[in-house]
């Protein structure tokens, strides 16, 4: 099945149980000061849950441009080196307003899953929350009773707080959630492990696909619960996973949503996707990261030296110094994908194809600018070495090429090991600690031409791009 087509089949499906089906909302965040970016299929009705506006149905269904790469969710580290989180993705979700509750979400989320996409039920895991001795939360034992008429009983899985409990923060609407997760691991992978082995949810081929949130109990300021008077539901399931398994592959990325892109790039680059790990990192940082700024430049937030903008320019700089690192890209080159990724979402996302060209320009004109950065550093780099008389470099003046040349650290200590060189950490951080101080001092208050929100979640987002220099080969998940 095409991804257009589970996409559809999905909205379809709840169109006939009566849902309005509604675009989705922006995914660049212009009014919330709590979050940048979409990050659930739940944000953008935040407001219904919490009583301060009505929905035009007490039913919705959608498909939400998510991102993860900040704050609570942020997943940025992961892209590349696993194969199922992505910076960008679509969540689909199907929401009660005070309209329905477990048993119809339940029902309808297996029906789906069995009798429309027809995936295996033998394959299938679904957890409820476990309760909570210290806040006096009960198991779910609702959600556990439903469950057993549709799945066997050992399939049911209890989980703790953190993956079973949803919270919109620390007070407000909360309740407890049923994820499913979909074991996609071969025949004779599962052969060769047996009885409690077999049920492994940390396996990195058993992945979570769906998760159905029961809005039920209101936190009030003391931390004690009350039952809403309206009880919700609100769901959200990973799509390029759903493709993943639907299309029977191991990977998002051999899923029609990547592959295009990741032909693209194979042909730009004259490299093969599937033959050494680190090339195939780089390819799917990439063809993952495009997505994002793309879709992101769609929604009129451009990279930027602040805020939501600077998360962008990262990304997108990150994608580059992939391209460049590992597929010796030292042309622009990833605005040439948007094409093949508009020929792919065009359709589901007209934005896209209406931003076309602004999409096109402003990323090749920070490839072509951060390219030259690169160039230079390069230059310097290469002269820092051969005029080094120790095979340790100083800090400062790798914070020199950081700070004056944009020339990024990471490369630096990647270029510097491949030529046996190190540098002195201390000193770099000691010098970045300093600019950091000074940098508050001076700009209490920074703007630009789009709207920024939470200038402090700049350094917190940044995150590890170091990792980028040790590239990991192996999958894992996060627990
Ligand atoms: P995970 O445990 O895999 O990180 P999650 O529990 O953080 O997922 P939820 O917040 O429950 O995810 O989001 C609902 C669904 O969205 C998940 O079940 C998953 O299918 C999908 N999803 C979450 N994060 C990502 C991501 N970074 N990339 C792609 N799909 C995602
Ligand atoms: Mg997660
Ligand atoms: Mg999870
Ligand atoms: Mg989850």
């Amino acid at each position: 099945m095409k991804s257009q087509d589970i996409r559809s089949k999905f909205l379809k499906f709840f169109e006939d149980k009566k849902h309005a089906i509604v675009p989705s909302a922006p995914m660049v965040l212009k009014d919330d000061p709590t979050l940048m970016f979409v990050n659930s299929g739940m944000a953008p009705f935040k407001e219904y849950f919490l009583g301060n506006a009505e929905p035009k149905s007490n039913r919705i269904a959608d498909s939400q441009k998510c991102l993860r790469v900040s704050g609570k969710h942020n997943d940025l580290e992961e892209v590349g080196y696993d194969t199922y989180h992505h910076t960008l993705f679509e969540m689909l979700g199907n929401w009660s307003f005070g309209d329905y509750f477990k048993k119809e979400a339940i029902a309808w989320a297996w029906e789906l899953l069995t009798e429309v996409y027809k995936i295996d039920k033998d394959i299938l895991y679904v957890t409820v929350f476990e309760g909570d001795e210290e806040d006096g939360t009960p198991l779910d034992t609702e959600a556990y009773d439903i469950w057993k008429q549709y799945i066997a009983e050992d399939r049911i899985l209890k989980g703790n707080k953190k993956d079973n409990f949803w919270e919109m923060g620390d007070q407000g609407p909360c309740g407890p959630c049923s994820e499913i997760h979909v074991d996609i691991r071969s025949a004779e992978e599962k052969a060769k492990v047996s009885g409690k082995e077999l049920v492994n949810m940390d396996h990195p081929q058993v992945v979570e696909i769906w998760n159905l949130v029961f809005m039920q109990y209101n936190r009030k300021a003391n931390g004690s619960l009350e039952n809403l008077p309206n009880k919700h539901i609100d769901t959200g399931m990973g799509f390029e996973r759903l493709c993943m398994v639907l299309q029977n592959v191991q990977s998002n990325y051999d899923t029609d949503v990547f592959t295009p892109i990741i032909r693209e790039i194979e042909t730009i680059a004259d490299k093969d996707y599937g033959k050494n790990e680190k090339i195939d990192v780089a390819i799917r940082v990439i063809s993952d990261h495009v997505r994002a700024v793309a879709f992101s430049i769609a929604d009129g937030q451009l990279p930027s030296n602040t805020g939501a903008g600077y998360v962008i320019r990262r990304i997108l700089r990150r994608a580059i110094r992939y391209g460049f690192t590992f597929l010796d890209q030292k042309e622009p080159f990833i605005y040439r994908l948007v094409d093949v990724l508009i020929k792919k979402m065009g359709e589901a996302f007209p934005e896209l194809k209406e931003q076309r060209q602004l999409i096109e320009n402003v990323i090749k004109e920070e490839e072509a600018s951060f390219l030259r950065t690169l160039d230079q550093g390069l230059l310097l780099l290469d002269r820092i070495i051969t005029h080094s008389n120790t095979k340790e470099i100083s800090g400062n003046k790798v914070f020199e090429l950081k700070d004056t040349y944009g020339f990024p650290e990471d490369l630096t200590d990647l270029i510097l090991r491949e030529n046996g060189f190190t540098y002195n950490h201390e000193e770099f951080d000691k010098k970045l600690k300093e600019q950091q101080e000074r940098g508050k001092q001076a700009s209490q208050l920074k703007s630009d031409d789009w709207t920024i929100v939470l200038e402090d979640d700049e350094q917190e987002f940044i995150g590890y791009d170091v990792t980028e220099a040790n590239v990991k080969l192996t999958k894992y998940r996060k627990v």
